[in-house]
């Protein structure tokens, strides 16, 4: 990649990730690879020859050129359906051979799934001068990139309804998270700036450095950051100095193109710029994962950052996880390399033709919703315009026991009205109607600041995450009892 990134980023770096030793013996082993025919009596490395695995073959849908949308052919056509191969055996003659991708290796993958990982961050997202670092997911991914920043006592920012898996994961190394409002476009750039510039460092501690963020399709509310929003905080970023976690799984998954002239469908579609290909500073952490464009299981993602941040990930992985399983790694490398893979323009084929699924999903899911739930007045949702949640609105005011003022007179801090009740009760309902759903509660930032009293987060639960996600014909039973679940709650006597 060109360039180098001129800003010296290292003063977020935790106590915890300073204080961490690179691991000695991994520092050993590095040195024999330093010359081609060096021979180690260093390291345990179990030799291949004892490796009970002499051949991997992965069969995967076929992605040619011929195939106008191989996710479709792929869905429909069962075990018809073409496939392509790729083929690694002990020592060769494939892209990765066992060989060597079964050994041990170093924190940031083996070299070539790493290249793999390398390109696709160059073809979509072009940053300056970024490293890349193999995890086992995003989960394992931001997971790091906190440890690596954080320090106890820290505040990190967050949309304030937020992946909750994550958010809660820093939590017991001291970090307190500062939730910023979300309206239908995602992150509010204003009140991100008004924490920030309000922010009493000797009252409140250290100014919050850290901003975690789902780009496209956020997690809970589907919503996705305009490019302008986007320049607005990433400016912002510059202007208070902090780093940006930008985790981001369903980058591929995005329906509506942020061209007004340019159809989703269309080979000319191009993505929405991310936080990484504006990054001249060096201080956007991208998380990308598989999990979502190939499978969760794979357990398989990578971290793009600057060299700094990156060197200190693979001392944290080279002392934690180690680099994750071969044969993931193996996979990623065969299918972008391998004589008859995918290859990046493969690839590229097979999300696309991923995000039209998607999108038809959440066409028929949407319209579905419009005619089993939304029709009769009580909920509503904003079109996602990526990823795979539908952020559903419950309009409790219609309520005949909806209560405002709760507290008194209106004036007492926390909740005004007896939102969070109601949705409990409806959750329930929802239950013993046969349908699960998230409740908002669930992505409440925990623990988070109070920023303001004024609109108290707990007076806007009156949400619900939906998935459409999943197959077609579940999707109307589902919204069938939503809906006849809405109109009981709303009409009892
Ligand atoms: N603990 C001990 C005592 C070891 O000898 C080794 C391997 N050298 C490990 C842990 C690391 O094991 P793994 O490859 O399963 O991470
Ligand atoms: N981050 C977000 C915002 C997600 O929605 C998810 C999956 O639900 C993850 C991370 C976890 O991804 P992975 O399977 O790569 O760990």
């Amino acid at each position: 990649m060109p360039s180098s990134t001129s800003v010296d980023l290292t003063h977020h770096l935790s106590t915890e990730t300073r204080l961490r030793k690179p691991n000695p013996m991994k520092a050993i082993w590095r040195l024999t690879r330093r010359k081609p025919k060096m021979i180690s009596l260093a390291n345990g490395d179990p030799h291949f020859s004892l490796y009970p695995i002499r051949r991997v073959e992965f069969e995967v849908a076929s992605v040619g050129e011929d195939i106008e949308n191989p996710v479709q052919t792929w869905r429909t056509s069962g075990p018809s359906a073409p496939s392509q191969r790729f083929v690694s055996t002990t020592d060769g003659p494939s892209s990765l051979p066992l060989k060597s991708a079964l050994q041990y290796s170093a924190g940031a993958g083996l070299p070539d799934a790493q290249r793999a990982v390398t390109e696709l961050t160059n073809h979509y997202h072009s940053p300056p001068d970024h490293h890349t670092t193999l995890t086992l997911g995003n989960s394992d991914g931001v997971a790091k990139c906190f440890r690596l920043l954080g320090e106890p006592g820290d505040h990190f920012l967050a949309d304030e309804f937020s992946f909750s898996s994550l958010t809660n994961a820093p939590l017991s190394h001291g970090i307190k998270w500062v939730s910023v409002k979300i309206d239908q476009g995602g992150l509010v750039p204003e009140d991100l700036e008004r924490i920030l510039s309000n922010w009493n460092e000797e009252e409140q501690g250290r100014r919050p450095h850290v901003l975690y963020t789902v780009p496209c399709g956020q997690n809970p509310t589907g919503c996705t950051l305009s490019v302008e929003r986007r320049k607005k905080i990433y400016a912002l970023a510059q202007r208070f100095d902090f780093i940006i976690i930008e985790d981001d799984p369903y980058y591929y998954l995005q329906y509506e193109s942020p061209d007004d002239n340019v159809d989703c469908t269309s080979k000319d579609f191009k993505f929405i710029p991310s936080f990484l290909s504006m990054d001249v500073d060096g201080r956007v952490m991208r998380v990308d994962s598989f999990s979502k464009i190939m499978a969760p299981g794979m357990r398989l993602g990578w971290i793009t950052s600057n060299f700094a941040f990156h060197d200190a990930l693979v001392t944290l992985t080279d002392s934690s996880t180690h680099h994750p399983h071969a044969f993931g790694q193996i996979f990623i490398t065969e299918m972008l390399f391998a004589e008859g893979g995918w290859s990046i323009a493969g690839f590229d084929r097979w999300v696309r033709s991923l995000r039209d699924e998607y999108k038809r999903r959440r066409d028929f899911f949407v319209d579905s919703f419009y005619n089993e739930v939304a029709r009769s007045g009580y909920a509503s949702a904003e079109l996602p315009e990526a990823g795979m949640f539908l952020w559903m609105k419950v309009h409790l005011q219609k309520h005949p026991r909806f209560r405002t003022y709760k507290n008194g007179d209106g004036n007492a801090p926390g909740p005004k009205t007896n939102t969070k009740e109601l949705m409990e009760e409806l959750f329930e309902r929802c239950l013993d109607g046969g349908v699960v759903v998230m409740p908002a509660s669930v992505f409440l930032v925990p623990e988070a600041a109070k920023t303001t009293d004024e609109d108290p987060i707990e007076d806007r639960l009156n949400f619900f995450r939906l998935t459409f996600a999943g197959p077609e014909d579940t999707m109307v039973p589902a919204l069938e009892i939503l809906g006849q679940v809405l109109k009981e709650f709303f009409t009892e006597k």
